[in-house]
C-alpha cells in the first residue's frame, strides 16, 4: 500500500473515502476497460438504452459482451387504450431486440414480471442470482433505488434487488438450488448505478450519442409522440453530464465495489 494509514487520516476527509478505493480498486477508473462482461437490468424494456445506452454501444464496440435483463413486460406503458396490455408487450419486447441489436447487446434475458406490480421477493431475488451466475459479468448496471423523486416502484424493486443479487451473488448458500443445477457462484466486482443523482463516475460517449438516440428512437411505442421534446431532454442531459468531464457527451453513474454494498458508511462519499 502506498499510503501509510496515517498518511490517509491526514488527507481531507472527502479524499479520504475515495483514496481507499483508489487503493484496493486500482482498475476502478478505468472498470469498463478491464470488464469482460457487463450486464445491465432494467424494469422497463427501454431503460437501460435510456440510462446507459451510449455506455452499452461504447463497450460492446470495444468488445466487451454486454447482457440485459428485462425484468418486467412493459405491458402497462401506454396512454392508448386502443392497444391492449399483451399487445404492448409483443410490441415492446420487438422493440428492446432491435434497439440492443443496434447497441451490440450480445443477449437479451426477460424475467415477464407485469408491469408495475414488481414487489421485493424471494422469486425475483433468486432469478436475478441465477442470471448473474450464468452470464458471471464483472459489472451489473441497475437504476439507483435510492433516488429521491423516483415514484415507480418497478424502479426501487429492481435497484433494490439488483443490488442485493450483486451482493450475495457469490455465496453458494444463497439460491442453494443453483449449486445443484452446477450453476456455480460468481462474485461481481462492481454494481454501477444509473439514473442516479449522486453519480460519482463519468462516462464518455461521444462517438456514441447518436448510436445511443436512435435506439431510443427505435422504442415508437414509448416515445414517437413525445419524440421533439424527449429527444432535446437526453441530448441535453449528455451534454451536462459531458460538461463534467470536458467531453461533448457523458452519461453518469454511481459505481460501487461490491464489497462497499453493506454496512459502509463511507459508500456515500467514494
Ligand atoms: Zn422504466
Amino acid at each position: 500500500m502506498e499510503y501509510t494509514v496515517e498518511q490517509l487520516l491526514n488527507l481531507p476527509e472527502n479524499e479520504v473515502y475515495k483514496k481507499i478505493v483508489e487503493i484496493l480498486y486500482p482498475d476502478y477508473p478505468q472498470a469498463f476497460e478491464a470488464a469482460n462482461k457487463i450486464l445491465c437490468v432494467a424494469p422497463h424494456p427501454d431503460d437501460c438504452e435510456l440510462g446507459v445506452g451510449g455506455l452499452i454501444a461504447k463497450y460492446s464496440s470495444m468488445g466487451r459482451e454486454v447482457y440485459i435483463i428485462v425484468v418486467t413486460d412493459g405491458s402497462k406503458g401506454t396512454t392508448n387504450t386502443s392497444i391492449m396490455p399483451e399487445e404492448l408487450a409483443t410490441i415492446r419486447r420487438k422493440e428492446v431486440e432491435e434497439a440492443c441489436k443496434l447497441l451490440g447487446v450480445k443477449e437479451i434475458f426477460w424475467l415477464g414480471y407485469k408491469d408495475g406490480e414488481l414487489e421485493y421477493s424471494k422469486d425475483l431475488f433468486n432469478n436475478i442470482i441465477s442470471l448473474i451466475r450464468l452470464i458471471k459479468p464483472d459489472i451489473v448496471l441497475a437504476p439507483d433505488p435510492t433516488l429521491k423523486y423516483e415514484f415507480h416502484p418497478d424502479h426501487i424493486v429492481t435497484g433494490r434487488v439488483t443490488g442485493s443479487a450483486v451482493l450475495f451473488s457469490g455465496m453458494p448458500y444463497f439460491n442453494y438450488i443453483d449449486l445443484e443445477k452446477k450453476i456455480e457462484p460468481h462474485s461481481v466486482k462492481y454494481l454501477g448505478l444509473y439514473y442516479t443523482s449522486n453519480p460519482n463516475y463519468y462516462i464518455d460517449i461521444t462517438g456514441y450519442f447518436d448510436k445511443k438516440l436512435e435506439a431510443l428512437k427505435l422504442h415508437k411505442s414509448q416515445f414517437q409522440e413525445i419524440w421533439d421534446l424527449f429527444s432535446k431532454l437526453v441530448y441535453l442531459e449528455a451534454r451536462v453530464h459531458g460538461k463534467k468531464i470536458n467531453k461533448q457527451f457523458a452519461e453518469a453513474i454511481r459505481l460501487l465495489p461490491t464489497l462497499l454494498l453493506h454496512v459502509y458508511s463511507f459508500s456515500e462519499h467514494i
